[in-house]
């Protein structure tokens, strides 16, 4: 390096010459008269450099290709007046006071669901467990503590969403709901979305996507690709109890739930 170099990078340090973006190796390789590299060129800044990125969205995957697209039933069809309930307190309130199923007769406490009335993010698991049924509030035993790590982890603050089930209260022994209990209580579901319109629904576990896609298809089939309800984007992963069963979904999950929640950012 001669000396007229090492003075030009001594003055850009001093100037806070780490701004300066140099145009790489072609501006190292001078055709100068003496042979020697001649002084770099500042050109226009690169876009964001990655670490101004969230850290989430690091290795995230691309947003998939569309799946299946469906409209939730028609209202008529639901046949009670579910679907005039005005608000999301409303409807949890007439959760809380009747019976629609088998399963409530058993419950300690309906589990309707929390969170922001006008959530951009609704996510929806499968039905209370013994916490919930205890609490009277969705996913706040050990699969709701790993649920909060994912939305932390994603930068979604807990409040900010809205957790509800498939099936409001607990199945005994925390088995799958059956069909003609998905069945009874749905219409809390359609009508609880129709109201908070949210921008992206999180089906986590099997159950919750075959009951909102109304399909019967499978975890496997029906994660990868974004869905849509009602107009509404619906990804599909992996159940938090799940995780806790099987580490090696985590993964998987991660991928998932960072695809939605570039689908909130679009
Ligand atoms: N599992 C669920 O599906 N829902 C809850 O609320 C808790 C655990």
């Amino acid at each position: 390096m001669d000396e007229l170099r090492r003075r030009y990078l001594a003055q850009q340090i001093e100037l806070g010459g780490a701004e300066v973006v140099f145009s790489g190796a072609a501006g190292l390789r001078g055709s100068g008269a003496t042979g020697e590299p001649p002084a770099p060129e500042p050109t226009a800044p690169l876009p964001r450099s990655p670490a101004a990125l969230p850290r989430w969205l690091s290795g995230a995957p691309p947003i998939p290709g569309p799946g299946i697209a469906i409209t939730s039933p028609d209202p008529v069809l639901l046949g009670s007046d579910i679907a005039l309930l005005p608000t999301i307190e409303a409807v949890a309130e007439r959760i809380r006071s009747t019976h629609c199923c088998g399963l409530c007769p058993h419950r300690t406490n309906a589990v309707p669901g929390e969170g922001d009335p006008r959530a951009r993010l609704v996510l929806v698991g499968e039905g209370p467990g013994a916490t919930e049924d205890a609490t009277g509030r969705p996913f706040v035993g050990q699969a709701g503590k790993l649920l909060e790590g994912i939305l932390e982890a994603i930068e979604v603050p807990r409040d900010s969403v809205y957790i509800t089930n498939i099936v409001k209260c607990r199945p005994p022994q925390n088995r799958k709901p059956l069909p003609d209990e998905i069945a009874a209580c749905i219409p809390y579901l359609h009508r609880q979305l129709e109201l908070i319109r949210p921008k992206v629904i999180l089906a986590m576990g099997g159950t919750a996507g075959e009951a909102l896609l109304g399909v019967r298809k499978g975890l496997g089939e029906l994660r990868g690709k974004v869905h849509t309800y009602n107009g509404t984007p619906l990804i599909v992963t992996y159940h938090p109890a799940a995780l806790l069963r099987n580490p090696n979904w985590k993964k998987p999950t991660w991928d998932d739930v960072r695809i939605a929640r570039q689908l909130l950012d679009r």
